[in-house]
C-alpha cells in the first residue's frame, strides 16, 4: 500500500514538472566557409594574430567539439544534409542544385512540434523554404555590400528563391544587416509564449571576402603566419589533385586580387603575396562575424533569453587557408573536412568542456529535434549529440565515417573515403587511385602510405571498412550525382543544361 502511494506521488510530481517545464529555445548560427582553425578557441597559428573573442566566449561558456566534420564539403549539399539528416544521395542534393522541399526537413518537424521557426541570411538551398513562420533570405550567394533580401511573401511563382522580389539595403554590409534583422526578429516578431528555433546564417567569410569598410586597417601591418604546407605540391599523392584549380596562386580565378598579382607567374614569391592578401581579406570577414555574434550574445543576456536558449555555432564546411597551397573546400583533407562546432546551454552543458568524438553535420538535425523533445525520425542517418552535450560517456560512439564529394566546379575530381580517429582513406573513383594517411604521425597529410608495403594490411582493413560504411549509408558507387532530385522543373532543367555544357566542353 505504501509503495503504491509513493509511486502515485512520484508520478504526480513528474507530471507537474512536465507541465511547468519550459522547452529550450534553439539559436542555430552558421557561417559560410568558416574554418575551425580561424577561431582562436581552436588554437593554431592564427589564434594570436586574429582572435575571435565572441566565438571564444561560446567555447568558454559551453562546449567545443574538436572533431566535427561534414559528409560532403561543399555549401548547398552540406546545408541539405543539415536540413534532412541524410547523406547527399538520399536527400537528392549532390551538388548546387536545390532541395526538394516535399521531403521531411528539420524546420518542418520543429514547426509542427510547436516551435516558432525563423530564418535569416545565406540560405543557398535554392527552392523556396518550407517550415518557417518567418524568413528573410539572400538571393543565391547574395552580395556583401548593399545586401538585398527576398522577404517571405515576395516569392516568385517559379519556386526559386533568387527569382523572388529583392529588397535592397543600401549602405549595409551583409554581416551587419543579417544581425540587425535577427535582432528585429527577436524584438518584433518572436512570440514569447512559444519556444523558438531560429537559424541565423552569415554569408561571410565566403569568397570573394569583401569585409565591412571599418575593417580596412585591421591586420594591415600584420604578417600572417604561413602554414607549414604552403609550398606543398602534392608529391606522393594522386595526380588527381593537379586537376583542381584550388591552388591559391596558380590557375585560381578568385585569388588574382590585383592586376599586379595576376600578371605574376606562379612562384614562391607570388604564393606568399597572394596568401597574405587572401588571409587578410578572409580574417576581416571573420572579424565582422565575430563582432556581430557578440551583439547577438549581448542581446540574449540583456533580454534574459540566455538562460533557456541553446546556442549552436558551426559552418557549412571547413576551408583551406593556404594549407597544401590551397584555398576553398571540397576535398576530404582535414582543413576542409573539419568544421567548428560550439554549443552553449546554461545548466546543462558544462562551461569550458571539450569533446573529441567524431561528430558530423549529419548529426545536427537529430540533435536539435532531441533537444526540443521531438522523437528522432527513423530515416535520419546521424545521431543525436544531446548525450555528449550533457556529459554522458559514449562508449559506443562511431569510430569512423563515410564521406563523398561529387564533381562540380573548380575541376576538383570526385572522390569518397573514410576518416577514423587515426586514419584517412581516400578513393579517387575516376582514376582508381588511393591515398592513405596515418593521422597520428602525419596530421598535415603529406605522406601518402597507400603504396607502402608496411601499410598493406591496414590499407586492406580500411578498404573493407569503407565498403561497409558505403553500404550502411545506402550509397551506390555508380550514382555519380547527375540525377539530382530538386522537386522543381526549372531547377532540373538548368542542371540538365549545365551538364550538357560540361559534356560538350569535354568533347571539344
Ligand atoms: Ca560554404
Amino acid at each position: 500500500m505504501k509503495t503504491i502511494s509513493l509511486s502515485l506521488l512520484l508520478s504526480f510530481s513528474l507530471s507537474l514538472l512536465a507541465a511547468g517545464e519550459k522547452r529550450p529555445n534553439i539559436l542555430y548560427i552558421m557561417s559560410d566557409d568558416h574554418a575551425a582553425h580561424a577561431i582562436s578557441a581552436y588554437g593554431g597559428r592564427l589564434a594570436e594574430v586574429a582572435p575571435t573573442p565572441n566565438l571564444d566566449r561560446l567555447a568558454h561558456e559551453g562546449m567545443r567539439f574538436t572533431n566535427a566534420f561534414v559528409t560532403n564539403s561543399i555549401c548547398t549539399p552540406s546545408r541539405a544534409v543539415i536540413w534532412t539528416g541524410k547523406y547527399s544521395h538520399n536527400n537528392g542534393v549532390y551538388k548546387f542544385t536545390g532541395l526538394d522541399q516535399s521531403q521531411p526537413t528539420l524546420p518542418k518537424y520543429m514547426q509542427a512540434h510547436g516551435y516558432q521557426t525563423g530564418f535569416v541570411g545565406k540560405y543557398h538551398l535554392h527552392t523556396n523554404p518550407v517550415g518557417f513562420d518567418h524568413w528573410s533570405i539572400l538571393p543565391g550567394q547574395g552580395s556583401y555590400h548593399d545586401t538585398a533580401f527576398v522577404e517571405m511573401g515576395d516569392e516568385h511563382p517559379s519556386g526559386i528563391v533568387r527569382q523572388g522580389k529583392q529588397t535592397p539595403n543600401p549602405g549595409w554590409h551583409s554581416s551587419d544587416i543579417i544581425t540587425k534583422k535577427a535582432l528585429e526578429w527577436f524584438t518584433d516578431i518572436r512570440d514569447p509564449e512559444q519556444p523558438f528555433f531560429y537559424m541565423l546564417h552569415y554569408k561571410a567569410p565566403h569568397d570573394l571576402w569583401q569585409h565591412a569598410h571599418r575593417y580596412n586597417d585591421y591586420l594591415a601591418d600584420v604578417e600572417i603566419p604561413e602554414p607549414d604546407t604552403l609550398f606543398d605540391h602534392g608529391s606522393g599523392r594522386s595526380p588527381a589533385l593537379e586537376q583542381s584549380t584550388q591552388e591559391i596562386a596558380g590557375r585560381s580565378h578568385h585569388t588574382q586580387f590585383t592586376a599586379e598579382i595576376k600578371a605574376m607567374p606562379d612562384s614562391p614569391a607570388k604564393r606568399r603575396l597572394v596568401y597574405q592578401e587572401y588571409m587578410k581579406r578572409y580574417l576581416r570577414c571573420v572579424k565582422g562575424v565575430d563582432d556581430n555574434i557578440g551583439k547577438v550574445l549581448d542581446y540574449l543576456d540583456e533580454s534574459g533569453l540566455s538562460e533557456n536558449t541553446i546556442v549552436i555555432y558551426t559552418a557549412d564546411q571547413g576551408f583551406f587557408l593556404g594549407e597544401h597551397g590551397l584555398y576553398d573546400k571540397r576535398l576530404i583533407y582535414e582543413e576542409a573536412l573539419r568544421v567548428p562546432l560550439l554549443a552553449r546551454w546554461p545548466g546543462q552543458i558544462q562551461a569550458g568542456s571539450v569533446r573529441n568524438e567524431l561528430v558530423l553535420n549529419l548529426d545536427y538535425p537529430e540533435t536539435i529535434l532531441d533537444l526540443a523533445g521531438h522523437p528522432i525520425p527513423e530515416d535520419m542517418q546521424g545521431r543525436s549529440l544531446k548525450p555528449l552535450f550533457t556529459g554522458e560517456t559514449a562508449s559506443d560512439w562511431r569510430q569512423s565515417f563515410y564521406y563523398r564529394y561529387y564533381y562540380s566546379h573548380f575541376d576538383t575530381p570526385s572522390h569518397w573515403g573514410l576518416r577514423s580517429q587515426y586514419h584517412k582513406l581516400i578513393y579517387w573513383d575516376t582514376r582508381d587511385e588511393w591515398e592513405l594517411y596515418d593521422l597520428k604521425s602525419d596530421t598535415q597529410e603529406t605522406n601518402n602510405l597507400a603504396e607502402n608495403p608496411e601499410w598493406s594490411a591496414t590499407l586492406a582493413n580500411l578498404k573493407s571498412e569503407l565498403r561497409t560504411l558505403q553500404r550502411q549509408a545506402g550509397d551506390n558507387p555508380k550514382d555519380i550525382g547527375d540525377h539530382p532530385r530538386t522537386g522543381n522543373a526549372a531547377l532540373d532543367k538548368s542542371e540538365a543544361d549545365r551538364l550538357a555544357r560540361v559534356a560538350a566542353k569535354k568533347e571539344q
